[in-house]
């Protein structure tokens, strides 16, 4: 076994952007471990001042829809023009089964080879919202170690594409004319979220196809919220294997960035993702630690015989687990 860093070597490791102190702080962050996570929050409170300067973009679209196509594509123009890129895949699939739809199909094979590009799994087990604390803590550590793009990819499975919105600065959807994504097929509060929408595909035979989706979701999104005050969400049209719209796509992220920027929105945004996070912490600690109390789970066990038994009310039923908890009266 390698012999464990000091806590001030991954700092530094981290900082000069050598990939393997960068895997090692993220590992240790995914950690469950106690002493692991202790090291792992010392190491993220100190880097924060490092922190926030990337451009966060989100990628979501149903399997098949060409997210990692999209990603190497995007991820090896933008090296070539000079960005660090970081790629975080967030597979909600593999928390909630246990297996993966990604599977361990090989992705993004000649980015992953870059000198400039960082690609990381989605860790697997654990809760759907513990992948994407953990996300957003590999995201702050990616940032520290200077990459200035980090690319999130979401599988679209309904309730993601919300959790995915809650991370990043931009969302994008990838959508495939033709494939099942037909405008009824798409969820308003998808399209809702979504800062750019790109109808992907867009190449042989299909490109008639595509332009007349971008057409109709175009007009769909009129009657739509828009996802960011003041911006008008593009529907855009790309194919990813072959190249073409792919500068275009960049280019609107950019103007995105630049909105947000100008309306003081994204100091904004980011601001509200972290007191969310902060509230979601703080309700699961809070409920795992009643739970955790003596005598706390034989009383609701009690309270749902009661109640099935008519016995008592609802909200009898819930007095009398608050008060086995000990947090009646205490105010
Ligand atoms: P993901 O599951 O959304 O990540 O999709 P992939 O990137 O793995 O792509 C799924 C399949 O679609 C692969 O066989 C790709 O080669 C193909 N594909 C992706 N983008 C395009 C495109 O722009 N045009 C065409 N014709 N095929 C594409």
């Amino acid at each position: 076994m390698r012999a464990r860093q000091s806590p001030e070597e991954l700092k530094e490791g981290v900082l000069a952007g050598n990939r393997g102190a960068l895997s090692r702080a993220i590992t240790l962050a995914e950690s469950s471990r106690a002493d692991d996570q202790e090291q792992a929050q010392e190491l993220i409170a100190d880097l924060l001042p490092e922190t926030g300067k990337a451009i966060r973009v989100g990628i979501t679209g149903v399997p098949g829809a060409g997210k990692s196509t999209t990603i190497e594509a995007l991820g090896l123009q933008l090296i070539k023009e000079g960005h660090k890129v970081a790629v975080l895949v967030v597979d909600p699939t593999s928390a909630r089964t246990g297996g993966s739809i990604l599977g361990d199909k090989t992705r993004m094979n000649k980015l992953s080879a870059e000198e400039d590009a960082y690609i990381r799994p989605s860790p697997s087990g654990g809760v759907l919202g513990g992948v994407a604390r953990k996300t957003r803590e590999a995201m702050l550590l990616c940032e520290a170690a200077g990459f200035d793009v980090i690319i999130v990819e979401s599988v679209g499975v309904g309730q993601s594409e919300a959790e995915l919105a809650e991370l990043v600065d931009c969302l994008m959807l990838l959508l495939v004319p033709g494939a099942g994504d037909d405008l009824q097929g798409i969820k308003r509060g998808i399209m809702e979220l979504s800062d750019l929408i790109v109808v992907n595909k867009a190449d042989g035979d299909r490109v008639p196809l595509a332009k007349r989706a971008r057409g109709d979701y175009r007009h769909a999104l009129r009657m739509l919220l828009p996802s960011t005050p003041g911006w008008e969400t593009p529907v855009q049209i790309a194919s990813a294997t072959e190249g073409t719209g792919l500068a275009e796509v960049w280019e609107s992220v950019e103007k995105h960035r630049a909105h947000l920027e100008e309306t003081g929105l994204l100091e904004k945004r980011r601001r509200r993702q972290t007191e969310r996070w902060l509230d979601s912490m703080i309700e699961e600690a809070v409920l795992a630690a009643v739970h955790a109390r003596a005598g706390v789970e034989q009383a609701i066990e009690q309270a749902h015989d009661d109640v099935d038994a008519e016995k008592i009310t609802v909200p009898q039923a819930t007095q009398k687990v608050i008060e086995a908890a000990g947090l009646d009266g205490t105010k």
